[in-house]
């Protein structure tokens, strides 16, 4: 990338892209060869309450725009990210590390988001409700919550964005953003197609900078009425108890354990494609990733002899590498994350079926091997920590129930896959995961018009769908008297 025609690595407040106040800078570095790319603005606390001033600023008039209006910029916006794919995805694998097509594809994921929450906006719906007395009507009507603050992620840097804030302006609202201080640059190139498009100056706010720094400004101030986070489990507890002196609404997308299980009488090849896709997408960055994958003992063998053939093609490269697979872990703390979990296992006893180590081909940045193990116990850390690396730890059973039971024992609930081609397994699946989103005979669950979210501690509220619209909207009961 030429960094020097970069016009997008600053603040974006109020419809002007200016540098921090201190004139610091941190780097953004590609973790498939260790550059530097760029450096963009180190933003605190003044920074950070610019953004939500300008948000205030604009709301009113964003939030009675017809959803006509709103729709023409969104749609606009949507049209631009797609007419642009080439270049965000460029950027994205640059400093995300992911491959190329992988890049293109989060890129058409995270517009539909756009295209979507457009048209959605159009159908926010009221309701009247019959009264008690002749002399009284009762309508409840959905109004924008006000100003938004999102916190994203580095593991999806468009989608995760382009998620919170297509919806939240099609609710009305207006927003304050602070993408991953890793991978703000895909973010920041989508707010510049934003401005092209149209959206007015206010509407979206997007810094960079410290992270502790900027999310306590903006929990503290009574002008956000919202805060939607992405990130570590750790981070939303956080942010939770933060959001409370002020009583903002939270939306929190959190860690996440998936179990796999794999009856006896699924489809393998099915299954082993569910498995390549739920665990290796995103080199196993996903929180919806597969951590634990159950295999009925009956077709182990030939289960696992059918995965690490699939998994030995997986080429680990540069992301720009047009036949790589699997790019780099995110930074050393990732990788050293994996290692410990692929350590500790086999010191537990666990058996390597292929991988297991690093790539020394390249030595500029983060890559693992693709990685099976076997063998596996419920004292391995791997069984309870999420990985967030390309790992697949394989466990045995014999009774579904158990398998279910196993499948439960976390304090995460997420998403969770089966593969199964028995009716009666497959209800009894979905009913008893304990998990927001179930996957059977399907492992990519992620679709814009579709509710994603997690239970227990993987988060509360959900994103897509008009369900993902209700989080960005208050309700209003209206009492008429007559
Ligand atoms: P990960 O460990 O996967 O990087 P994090 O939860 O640390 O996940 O990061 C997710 C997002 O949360 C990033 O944008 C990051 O900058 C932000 N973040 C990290 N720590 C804090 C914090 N204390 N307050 C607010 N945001 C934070």
């Amino acid at each position: 990338m030429n960094t020097q025609k970069l016009k997008f690595n600053k603040l974006y407040i109020n419809g002007e892209w200016i540098s921090a106040f201190s004139r610091e800078t941190f780097d953004v570095i590609n973790p498939g060869t260790g550059n530097v790319i760029t450096g963009v603005p180190n933003a605190g606390e003044i920074e950070a309450e610019m953004a939500i001033d300008a948000a205030s600023k604009a709301f009113p008039e964003w939030s009675e725009k017809t959803a006509q209006e709103r729709f023409d910029l969104l749609y606009k916006w949507f049209q631009l990210i797609i007419e642009n794919k080439e270049e965000i995805a460029t950027i994205l694998t640059e400093e995300q590390g992911k491959p190329y097509s992988e890049a293109i594809g989060e890129v058409h994921y995270a517009a539909s988001f756009v295209s979507w929450y457009a048209e959605e906006g159009k159908r926010i719906y009221g309701e009247t409700i019959p009264a008690s007395s002749r002399e009284k009507r009762i309508l409840v009507i959905k109004q924008p919550i006000g100003v938004v603050a999102a916190i994203t992620p580095w593991n999806f840097p468009a989608a995760m964005f382009t998620k919170k804030i297509a919806t939240a302006l099609a609710a009305g609202c207006t927003t304050v953003i602070k993408p991953a201080e890793v991978t703000p640059l895909t973010a920041l190139k989508l707010v510049k197609l934003a401005e092209e498009a149209g959206i007015p100056a206010g509407v979206i706010n997007a810094i960079t900078g410290n992270p502790k720094i900027i999310g306590q400004t903006w929990l503290k101030d009574k002008r956000v009425s919202k805060i939607t986070f992405t990130g570590s489990t750790a981070v939303g507890k956080e942010l939770m108890r933060g959001a409370a002196d002020t009583v903002k609404k939270v939306s929190l997308e959190l860690g996440g354990h998936a179990p796999v299980i794999v009856c006896a009488d699924a489809n393998l090849d099915k299954a082993v494609e569910g498995v390549i896709l739920s665990k290796f997408r995103n080199g196993g960055q996903t929180c919806v990733c597969a951590n634990r994958i159950y295999v009925e003992n009956s077709i182990m063998p030939i289960f696992i002899d059918k995965l690490r053939n699939e998994v030995e093609k997986l080429k680990v490269g540069i992301g720009n590498q047009s036949d790589a697979k699997i790019g780099p872990l995110i930074n050393q703390a990732a990788y050293t994350k994996v290692q410990r979990h692929v350590e500790d296992a086999v010191a537990k006893g666990a058996k390597v079926v292929c991988g297991g180590k690093r790539v020394e081909e390249y030595q500029g940045g983060y890559f693992y091997e693709p990685t099976i193990l076997s063998n596996i116990n419920n004292e391995m850390i791997i069984m309870s920590e999420e990985t967030f690396g390309p790992v697949a730890p394989i466990v045995g059973f014999d009774d579904i129930d158990d398998a279910i039971k196993q499948a439960n024992d976390t304090d995460y609930g997420l998403a969770a896959y089966a593969f199964t081609e028995n009716l009666k397994s497959t209800i009894k699946l979905y009913e008893k995961l304990e998990y927001g989103i179930v996957g059977i005979n399907d492992g990519l669950v992620s679709l814009a018009q579709a509710p994603f979210g997690g239970i227990k501690q993987s988060g509360i509220g959900r994103e897509g769908g008009h369900q993902g619209l209700e989080e960005y909207l208050e309700t209003k009961y209206v009492s008429i008297g007559i």
